[in-house]
């Protein structure tokens, strides 16, 4: 007699009726398998090309709300006049075409995770038998009086790429040459740890050739940074950080933190003290993205946690939680760490529909960050599971880019290059 396990790899997709009317719920036949990807980002789109592969008669569904992805890996980079907003920009013909993924775009309004349903705006239902979430961040707004998602449309987070990157940009432009820009720079944890650090930098180089006298004020909700002593040896040497007439300057508010946008694009502290900038950046308080809420998924955090071997949800099973919305202790919020634990998830969830237990995986993660169009320094690190379960750094595996000559410098910037051309073709080609 054929076994379960056997089935999902000898049937085909055919028999397969996802779609059915919200209050028809499908029962899921045991000799088929549905995979429902919310979120067509680095993790959601890498995870459903990841499971076709694994197991070509696997239905897998990814619900996208938007019909092009828009990467905010080198979105920076527009701000330094080095990259257009339509370089940034991917659709997802080769996943359905060379891959075979379902590709649906529509928003996801609701998630039934008793019968295991995905409800979409325009009305439809999807039965899963495993779910995956990826739907990266949204933003926390009650933190500064008189910033909310209304007036980010006017002072820009820029921290979801797209129309936000041009709107920076833009105002960036009109600046007057001796402009004041202030970047506010999130708390722990948020997407891509050392991007502000990035934009200050490629801000900088802007300023530096088209706004002679501009100078760029970092307030950090943080005490200390990723990559900092890199970034500060590069913004010495490139920006005369540290002098006078210095271009970025940084400074840490976590003891008198921003708590109301007045008029005039004037923020102000905790204490009272009060700037004003020509050109704003608010880059939010984040958490897991609003569908990973609305669900339940979320902890009190605002963030997701999961199994980490399975990226399970520890909330609701049948659920799996990836990308910058998922809690993986130790591992950074990154589009390369997001690659990473999807391929992880897609690899545990076909073990599992096998009835197989997933094997512990290995992730990696490198962040690349640009201190001018030419100069760039990294961070990498490739992460295990510990013999209780929880993620730890492989010793010895990684570390930051020691090596602090031009033409060091130089070489990494090549290579971010390069990171991201395979990263994005590894995602959606
Ligand atoms: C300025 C900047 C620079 C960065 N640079 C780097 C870098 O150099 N290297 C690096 O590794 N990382 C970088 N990152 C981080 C990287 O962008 C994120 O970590 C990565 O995008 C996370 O991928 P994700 O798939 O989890 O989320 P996302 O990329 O945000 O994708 C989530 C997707 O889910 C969709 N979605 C959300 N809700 C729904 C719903 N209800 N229904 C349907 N679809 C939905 C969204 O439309 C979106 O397409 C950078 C980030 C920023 C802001």
């Amino acid at each position: 007699m054929i076994d379960r396990r056997r089935f999902l790899h000898l049937s085909g997709a055919a028999c397969l009726a996802s779609m059915t009317g919200c209050g028809a719920t499908r029962l899921a036949s045991p000799y088929s398998a549905h995979v429902v990807v919310i979120g067509g980002g680095f993790a959601g789109a890498t995870a459903a090309k990841t499971l076709r592969l694994l197991n070509p008669h696997l239905k897998v569904t990814l619900v996208e709300a938007n019909a092009y992805y828009m990467t905010c890996p080198t979105s920076n980079w527009v701000l330094a006049g080095i990259k257009s907003i339509r370089d940034l920009r991917f659709d997802y013909r080769a996943l359905s075409q060379n891959y075979g993924v379902n590709m649906i775009i529509d928003r996801v309004t609701a998630v039934d995770a008793a019968q295991k349903t995905v409800i979409l705006q325009r009305g439809d239902c999807l039965h899963y038998d495993r779910l995956i979430m990826a739907p990266g961040i949204d933003f926390v707004w009650d933190d500064i009086a008189g910033y909310d998602a209304e007036i980010a449309q006017r002072v820009p987070h820029a921290w979801q790429a797209g129309p936000q990157t041009r709107l920076l940009w833009r105002q960036l432009q009109a600046m007057p040459d001796n402009g004041l820009i202030v970047l506010l720079a999130p708390p722990n944890p948020f997407r891509c740890p050392p991007g502000p650090y990035e934009r200050a930098s490629l801000m900088a180089y802007y300023c530096q050739r088209y706004k002679p006298k501009a100078k760029i004020l970092i307030l950090d909700q943080k005490r200390s940074f990723s990559k900092q002593s890199l970034f500060i040896q590069g913004w010495r040497r490139l920006y005369g950080y540290g002098a006078d007439n210095g271009r970025i300057e940084w400074q840490s508010i976590t003891d008198n933190p921003v708590v109301a946008l007045m008029p005039k694009n004037t923020l102000e502290t905790d204490f009272g003290d009060r700037f004003t900038a020509d050109v704003l950046n608010i880059i939010p308080r984040q958490k897991a993205g609003k569908i990973a809420q609305l669900t339940g998924l979320a902890d009190d955090s605002g963030w997701c946690p999961v199994t980490p071997l399975s990226a399970e949800s520890t909330r609701i099973p049948g659920i799996h939680v990836i990308g910058d919305a998922a809690t993986y202790a130790g591992i950074p919020k990154s589009a390369f760490a997001a690659n990473s634990e999807a391929k992880a998830c897609a690899m545990a969830v076909v073990a599992l529909l096998n009835d197989e237990l997933p094997q512990a995986p290995l992730w990696m993660n490198t962040c690349f960050s640009l201190l001018s169009p030419s100069q760039a320094i990294s961070v990498s690190m490739v992460y295990k599971l510990n013999s209780a379960q929880q993620i730890e750094k492989v010793k010895g595996a990684g570390g930051v880019s020691v090596k602090t000559d031009t033409a060091s410098l130089q070489h990494e910037s090549e290579f971010a290059r390069h990171w991201y051309q395979s990263i994005t073709r590894d995602t959606f080609s």
